[in-house]
């Protein structure tokens, strides 16, 4: 087992502290006291095999899911007295359950923004996510790639502090992954911070400050991307087959090279 220290950084307070996070489902135990710091203007990324238990601790951050034990702080508010206080700053995904099929996006945004008691404007939310045309489509038309870049706006509707991001490009082709992409960055760079999870180690590699790879419910690994690939390096590791300047992405993308915003 890896010791992971939990980093401190002299720069500023975490936004998000997990100390010691326990989570068990009857005798199993899916999350055996993980501790790591989010701090504030980052994407940090929960990285690890299926099963391993980002959702789990996502959910539990987002006061969604009981913990067993441990402690989290949310923008200094404790998850065990004020989960009220923190919904109000975060912006989670919604279920596309909850995406009443009669409505077009602008009526969803709509009836969304008075859930939260916020005015917003629609067709500008829709714009700042490349669907000011799809206003008044209905959620059920959209493309995959539109489906998860309306599902990110349902996020930013109460102009949160933190953002969490359940794989948000799963199933999505690689112009549809790099256009979101792109959207997270855009909404870290209004000083949003961003906790994800993926699958995609080149997403995360692009676009994670810092990652925790989380395997059988414990933190192995926490670190930016490079230094993780710097200490691999170190130990010694090299691949085993040259790899080649481009891949069969590269193919993809420059076969299918259009203008991608807004296209998917
Ligand atoms: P994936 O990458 O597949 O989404 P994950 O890392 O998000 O996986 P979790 O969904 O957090 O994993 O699940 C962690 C473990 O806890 C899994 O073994 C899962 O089967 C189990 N688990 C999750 N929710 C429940 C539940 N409600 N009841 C029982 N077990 C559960």
């Amino acid at each position: 087992m890896v010791q992971v220290q939990v980093q401190q950084s002299d720069m500023s307070e975490p936004i998000i502290s997990v100390r010691n996070l326990t989570k068990s489902y009857g005798d199993f135990h899916a999350v055996k006291g993980i501790s790591f710091d989010v701090f504030e203007g980052e994407i940090f990324g929960l990285l690890g095999p299926n099963g391993a238990g980002k959702t789990t601790t996502l959910e539990i951050i987002e006061t969604l899911r009981e913990k067993t034990s441990g402690k989290i702080k949310v923008s200094g508010l404790d998850t065990d007295k004020d989960k009220n206080s923190i919904k109000q700053i975060i912006g989670v995904q919604l279920q596309s359950a909850g995406y009443y099929p009669n409505l077009n996006l602008s009526e969803l945004i709509r009836l969304f923004s008075g859930l939260y008691n916020q005015k917003v404007d629609p067709v500008q939310l829709l714009a700042s996510v490349g669907l000011r045309e799809k206003s008044k489509a209905k959620f059920k038309g959209l493309s995959g790639g539109q489906k998860q870049r309306f599902s990110i706006a349902t996020t930013l509707i109460n102009d949160p502090e933190i953002v969490f991001l359940d794989e948000p490009t799963t199933g999505l082709d690689p112009h549809a992954r790099r256009n979101l992409w792109e959207l997270i960055l855009d909404v870290r760079k209004k000083g949003t911070t961003v906790v994800l999870t993926t699958h995609y180690m080149e997403e995360a590699e692009i676009l994670c400050d810092r990652v925790a790879i989380i395997e059988k419910g414990e933190v192995i690994a926490l670190d930016s991307p490079e230094k993780l690939i710097d200490n691999l390096l170190n130990s010694g590791f090299h691949r085993k087959t040259v790899v080649k300047e481009a891949t069969l992405e590269d193919v993809f993308l420059s076969l299918t090279g259009h203008e991608w915003k807004n296209e998917d």
